[in-house]
């Protein structure tokens, strides 16, 4: 074994990314130091302004967190005690914490077992199941998990039948595309996070909403300055501190730039994975017409197949994984008295014994690729 064999891998790797931007960056930030507007500087516009282009939504707010995101466009929708809104129970915990902070009922929707995405048919059940348990529905939450957009045509055209507004959590998908529009402009409105190791990461926390609707965009911009009228002295609404740094949008300006290129390295290493592991276990399935931004690259090991062996295998040989999620959220202490769809979800609990992520950034090259495929190949004897 060469000493760059024994290397150990990084599951994701920012360091590579800030060596190819350090010089831009380091400027950006020199900048913001020199016009010392912290809190709502110029590059705080010019990044949403930026962000609209992008994603070709017509109003974006960027915002403190991804969480912070979904709970304000919950905050503008006033939901409230005894409101239902639906979530898939396989994502990440603050899709349901939200919810929860404003005392409304979490009602967990089941998954597709190939996109691991809101499965549009327990949807349909959740909202009879919280019907007959006396909940008024009034929203849903699909997220695109692991940067593969939801079934937003299905889910919106329920939503539609039912008078449910749909919430995009996309915190793991800005920049993927849904036939021929992207994150952003697929529900009423979408929350994103800039957490360092999603897709489009920060140099801290930050978020952003989009929406094409002006007067939530505006309800929006209040809440996230402490409910504010004509001014922060004004207060119109309940609110809250939800603004994103002036440095973290310097910082995201920069990032942005070479973002698509990165998205393109994302997808080229993702169908090299795909080309390498077919066979051996299943490789995540990207619908028609979409394209995911790989937040992670996660396969569905064999059935039966120990993933804790295969882990340990993996790792001595240098190559980390990961499992997003062991845990669904419906089976978590903070959650267990939330409504599940119909009683149960088998395909959420199904994938929780079986999913395994591998290292997946836009800097992984090749000869490391072929490390992890091997490893994993092998660890599966
Ligand atoms: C990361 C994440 C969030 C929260 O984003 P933060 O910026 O960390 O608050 C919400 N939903 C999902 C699905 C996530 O992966």
């Amino acid at each position: 074994m060469s000493s760059a064999q024994r290397e150990p891998i990084r599951f994701v790797d920012l360091a590579a990314q800030q060596a190819r931007i350090r010089d831009r960056v380091d400027a950006a930030i020199a900048r913001v130091l020199d016009h010392g507007q912290y809190i709502m500087g110029p590059e705080v516009a010019e990044f949403e302004a930026q962000l609209s282009a992008h994603c070709g939504a017509a109003h974006s707010i960027a915002c403190s967190s991804g969480t912070d995101a979904l709970a304000m466009v919950l905050m503008a929708a006033e939901v409230r005690p005894g409101q239902a809104i639906f979530c898939p129970a396989f994502t990440f915990v603050a899709t349901a914490e939200v919810v929860a902070w404003l005392g409304a009922h979490v009602w967990f929707v089941d998954v597709d077992a190939d996109t691991f995405n809101m499965d549009p048919a327990s949807l349909e059940v959740a909202i009879k199941s919280a019907r007959d348990a006396g909940h008024a529905p009034v929203g849903v939450i699909p997220v695109d998990l692991f940067g593969i957009p939801a079934d937003y045509d299905a889910i919106s055209q329920i939503a539609a039948r039912e008078g449910l507004w749909v919430l995009g959590d996309g915190a793991q998908s800005y920049g993927a595309r849904y036939h021929n529009r992207r994150v952003g402009t697929l529900a009423t409105a979408t929350a994103t996070s800039f957490f360092p190791a999603k897709p489009l990461g920060a140099y801290g926390d930050g978020g952003a909403i989009f929406t094409d609707d002006a007067e939530l965009a505006e309800t929006l911009r209040s809440i996230l300055f402490h409910g504010k009228g004509t001014s922060q002295y004004d207060n119109v609404r309940i609110g809250m501190t939800g603004r994103i740094d002036t440095m973290q949008a310097a910082i995201l300006i920069e990032k942005l730039k070479i973002f698509d290129d990165e998205i393109e390295a994302r997808n080229r290493i993702a169908s090299r994975y795909s080309d390498m592991l077919k066979g051996h276990v299943a490789t995540p399935v990207v619908p028609e017409g979409l394209q995911s931004v790989w937040a992670q690259y996660t396969v569905k090991l064999p059935e039966g197949a120990d993933r804790a062996a295969i882990q340990a295998h993996l790792k001595d040989e240098g190559v980390p994984s990961a499992v997003y999620y062991a845990k669904a959220l419906h089976r978590q202490d903070a959650y267990s008295h939330h409504g599940v769809a119909g009683g149960a979800l088998p395909v959420t609990d199904m994938l929780c014994e079986r999913v395994l992520s591998l290292p997946m950034h836009p800097y992984l090259d090749e000869e490391t690729q072929d490390r992890v495929a091997k490893a994993l190949i092998s660890a599966l004897g």
